[in-house]
């Protein structure tokens, strides 16, 4: 069992593991798919549930361009990874409540750092069950509008399994989305199901190249591989962010290949707010 109740949270420090395996145990249905239901509803609502935030770094300045947001589980014995606990919110209905956690606490924060002259925009994970949910727009621009934010501080991330699956009525939803004046993105480019021909009409103004590309810049193929993304972004007029940026060697020949935006450990790994704030004043500028 040692082997599959460890989880190594890289987030959340190198050397912090957390254990996990009674919650793994939980994931399949019956009995389990209550008590789960209850764990994660009472961390829902019992503030258990914390936004974590990464910045979004110019390639050619260095400047902090945006946030993303990332949800926390944090459960006795250290953070849960969200890879684990969004799928059982899904599967067990609580991804509603828990998106709505996720951006009080994100819009509130990103209205306190406008007031105080720091970051413009953040970046917002949606899944499948939300963007398919009748209410998603009007209710998500509501809360915006409480905190006197509007959509076009806001860009909301798709993953790209997301995006090129059941392609028409996602599209008719990620138009509206855009209509309303959101920004979109494709996240983790390049691991889903990629039909060029349905990427050429997507409604997206930036793709997020996986993690997974920039981890194999170290071989030809890996290079050219990248190379041809970021001309295919290019040719389409979408934005793109390379995530998973680990090293300056890396950051410096995503610059020069012409990718817009980095993302990964070398900059910051997802904090809590107020480290990031630290990161907003002081900027990360030498490490770009
Ligand atoms: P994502 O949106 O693709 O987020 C990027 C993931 O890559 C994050 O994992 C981040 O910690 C990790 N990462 C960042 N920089 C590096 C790096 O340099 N190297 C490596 N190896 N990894 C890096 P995290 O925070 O565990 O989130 C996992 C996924 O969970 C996210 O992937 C996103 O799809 C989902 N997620 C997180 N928060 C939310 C949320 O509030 N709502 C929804 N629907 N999904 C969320
Ligand atoms: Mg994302
Ligand atoms: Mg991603
Ligand atoms: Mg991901």
């Amino acid at each position: 069992a040692a082997d599959h109740t460890m989880y190594h949270a890289k987030h959340a420090g190198r050397n912090n593991v957390c254990f996990y395996g009674d919650i793994l145990h939980l994931k399949s249905i019956g009995r389990e798919h209550v008590a789960i239901q209850a764990r994660l509803s009472d961390a829902i609502r019992h503030g258990a549930l914390q936004t974590f935030y990464q910045p979004i770094v110019s390639a050619s300045t260095g400047q902090v361009y945006a946030v993303e947001a990332l949800a926390r589980w944090k459960d006795g014995n250290g953070w849960i990874s969200p890879e684990l606990f969004i799928p059982m919110a899904e599967k067990v209905g609580l991804i509603q409540e828990l998106s709505s956690v996720v951006a009080e606490q994100a819009f509130a924060q990103l209205r306190a750092w406008r007031d105080n002259g720091l970051t413009q925009k953040l970046m917002l994970n949606v899944s499948r069950t939300q963007l398919f949910t009748p209410q998603f727009v009007s209710s998500l621009i509501e809360r915006l509008n409480t905190h006197r934010l509007r959509p076009e501080d806001v860009i909301i991330e798709i993953t790209e399994s997301v995006a090129l699956t059941d392609y028409a009525r996602q599209v008719k939803h990620l138009r509206q989305l855009m209509a309303s004046g959101f920004q979109l993105a494709i996240d983790d480019f390049g691991t889903g199901y990629s039909s060029l021909s349905q990427l050429h009409d997507m409604p997206a103004s930036v793709i997020k190249v996986d993690v997974s590309f920039a981890q194999r810049l170290d071989t030809d193929a890996g290079r050219r591989v990248m190379q041809a993304i970021v001309q295919l972004a290019q040719g389409l007029q979408l934005k793109v962010i390379v995530e998973g940026v680990e090293s300056l060697e890396v950051s410096h020949f995503l610059r020069d290949l012409g990718v817009d935006f980095l993302q990964g450990f070398h900059f910051s790994e997802p904090v809590p707010a107020g480290v990031a704030e630290l990161w907003m004043r002081l900027g990360l500028a030498n490490k770009a």
